[in-house]
């Protein structure tokens, strides 16, 4: 049991400090907001450019617990 325990923090820190850019172009499903506005964008197939700011490095958005928009 305690080492279950152990896996199971150690996961959520990593979660915690984990941040994965995925640049345009990239195929990719969900919520992503762009790394130079903050723009948030909804992707079904490919990452587009960011269209406020012309970016091309997204970071995801859905894992936040600010993206609870709808
Ligand atoms: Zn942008």
């Amino acid at each position: 049991m305690q080492e279950s325990q152990l896996r199971v923090s150690s996961a959520i820190a990593g979660e915690d400090e984990y941040v994965e850019f995925w640049p345009a172009g990239t195929l990719a499903k969900g919520q992503f907001s762009c790394t130079a506005c903050g723009n948030r964008v909804t992707v079904h197939q490919v990452l587009p450019r960011c269209m406020v700011c012309g970016e091309r490095l997204w970071e995801r958005a859905d894992w936040s617990p600010f993206a609870r928009t709808d």
